[in-house]
């Protein structure tokens, strides 16, 4: 597995598989990111990582620390070329 820190940005990182163990805080505490209002089942399943209804920019996270809240994004070409592409 390999992880690297997203440059400039606070607790961001890129990653080519989900991370065991936060790049972060070191807690094995990252789980798979959904977004919006979660299903009643979702919100009482302590394998997801819910982020809320404001998505991250430029992309929703694929992944999130439920303990520190770093935000972790799976490193494939495609995404890297929206993140890199992205304007305000
Ligand atoms: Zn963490």
């Amino acid at each position: 597995m390999k992880t690297t820190k997203i440059p400039n940005e606070e607790n961001r990182y890129w990653s080519d598989r989900k991370p065991i163990i936060c790049p972060s805080c070191g807690e094995k505490a990252v789980r798979k990111s959904i977004y919006g209002y979660p299903s009643q089942e979702d919100f009482q399943n302590p394998n997801i990582h819910c982020v809320g209804c404001i998505p991250d920019l430029p992309w929703p996270r694929t992944w999130g620390c439920n303990n520190c809240d770093a935000a972790i994004w799976k490193d494939t070409p495609k995404m890297r070329y929206r993140y890199e592409r992205f304007e305000l």
